[in-house]
């Protein structure tokens, strides 16, 4: 499956190839291209806020279940 290219949530301008990584899905080779913003100060940018958003996902969701789903008992 290829990747479509798509354009930066910042700055609108379209995607460019970014690093490729080749992995191993069970016995597939999966081959994922990673899309970045051709502006490399925009990038580092919309790196950082997606850095910033999956933080305070995380803090979120210590902050709603602060014990773990494990403690749970049927
Ligand atoms: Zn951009």
């Amino acid at each position: 499956m290829e990747f479509k290219t798509s354009s930066c949530i910042r700055c609108g301008k379209e995607r460019i190839k970014g690093i490729e990584k080749t992995f191993f899905a069970g016995s597939t080779k999966t081959k994922l291209t990673m899309y970045i913003c051709p502006d490399k100060v925009c990038q580092e940018k919309v790196e950082a806020s997606i850095a910033a958003k999956e933080e305070r996902k995380l803090s979120f969701a210590k902050k709603r279940n602060p014990h773990p789903p494990k403690a749970k008992s049927k």
